[in-house]
C-alpha cells in the first residue's frame, strides 16, 4: 500500500469504530486500497456532522503499518516521549491539535510536538467530539457504565450530554464519595449536598455551559469536569448539586474504551498512558 493509502487505512479503522455517526462498520484492517479510501472518505465526512473546534480522525501521518498504538487523553509532550518509547506507530488522543482561534504558527512547543512525531513518524489520531458523544466507547457512556446510570436521553450543544437515572436514590454527598473512588479524584460538590439523586445530567469534560440546561430540566444533580464562577451561584439558588470532577479525570474512560476496543478487533497492541492533570 502506498502512504497515502495506509494511513488513511489508520483513520478508517478508527472511524469505521462510530458506526452511528457514518453508517459504516469496518470489519477488518484487511480491505482493498479501493475500498479503504471510500470508506475513509465516507467515514470523515460523516464525522463532519459534529461542530467541532478542532479536526477529527488522523491529524499528523506517520508511518504506513500501524501496530502498536499508545492512548492519553492529550497530546501533550511527555505522552509524545513515552510513545517515542514505546515505538508507538500510532497516538491516539481525545485533545489533539490544530484548535480553532489557536495561532497557527509551528514554533515554539507546537513545533516540538510536531517535530516529534514527524521525526519519528508516528501518526497522531484525535477524536475530540465524537468521543464524548459516541454512545458505547464515549466518555459520557463510559461514565454511566462505571457510575451505574441508565441513560435516558441528552442535552446541550449538539446533544452532547447525556441525562438519565440513578437508582441507589442516594444524596449528592454519597455520589460524591462514590464519583471519587471510580475517578480517583475528589469532586467539588457545590448547591445541595443532601439533595437526593433521582435524575441527574452527566458531561465529560469543560461542559459547564450545559449546567442552565440541566436546571430547566430539573435535574437534581449535574455531573462534569470544570465549573466556573456563575456555576456556584446558580447551583445553590437552585438547590440543584454540582460535581466538577476534574475535565481530565472525566475524559479518561472514552480513550481507553476506543483503544481497548481496535485491541480486540484489530489485533492491535494498545497501551493507554495516563499524564497526570489536577483540571
Ligand atoms: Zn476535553
Amino acid at each position: 500500500m502506498s502512504d497515502g493509502v495506509a494511513a488513511c487505512c489508520t483513520a478508517t479503522v478508527l472511524g469505521g469504530l462510530f458506526p452511528s455517526q457514518s453508517g459504516f462498520k469496518v470489519a477488518t484492517t484487511k480491505n482493498t486500497a479501493n475500498r479503504t479510501v471510500t470508506l475513509c472518505a465516507k467515514i470523515s465526512h460523516n464525522l463532519r456532522r459534529f461542530q467541532d473546534y478542532c479536526p477529527n480522525g488522523l491529524q499528523v501521518e506517520g508511518r504506513a503499518e500501524v501496530k502498536r498504538i499508545v492512548a492519553g487523553v492529550t497530546a501533550s509532550q511527555a505522552l509524545l516521549d513515552r510513545a517515542v518509547v514505546s515505538s508507538a506507530d500510532a497516538v491516539l488522543v481525545h485533545h489533539g491539535y490544530f484548535w480553532k482561534g489557536e495561532d497557527a504558527r509551528i514554533m515554539g512547543i507546537r513545533r516540538r510536538r510536531l517535530a516529534t512525531l514527524i521525526n519519528h513518524d508516528i501518526n497522531l489520531v484525535a477524536y475530540h467530539l465524537p468521543l464524548d458523544a459516541h454512545p458505547q466507547l464515549g466518555n459520557n457512556a463510559q461514565l454511566a457504565l462505571k457510575m451505574g446510570w441508565q441513560a435516558s436521553g441528552r442535552f446541550g450543544a449538539q446533544e452532547i450530554a447525556w441525562q438519565g437515572s440513578d437508582s441507589r436514590n442516594e444524596t449528592a454527598a454519597q455520589l460524591a464519595v462514590r464519583l471519587a473512588q471510580v475517578l480517583g479524584r475528589e469532586p467539588l460538590l457545590v448547591g445541595s449536598a443532601d439533595r437526593q439523586v433521582r435524575r441527574l445530567g452527566w458531561c465529560s469534560g469543560g461542559s459547564q455551559s450545559f449546567f442552565e440546561e440541566a436546571v430547566a430540566l430539573g435535574l437534581d444533580a449535574y455531573v462534569c469536569g470544570e465549573i466556573s464562577e456563575q456555576n456556584v451561584h446558580l447551583a445553590r439558588e437552585a438547590g440543584v448539586a454540582y460535581l466538577a470532577c476534574g475535565h481530565h479525570a472525566t475524559e479518561r474512560f472514552g480513550v481507553q474504551a476506543l483503544a481497548a476496543h481496535l485491541a480486540e478487533q484489530f489485533g492491535l497492541e494498545c497501551e493507554f498512558v495516563d499524564i497526570d492533570n489536577p483540571v
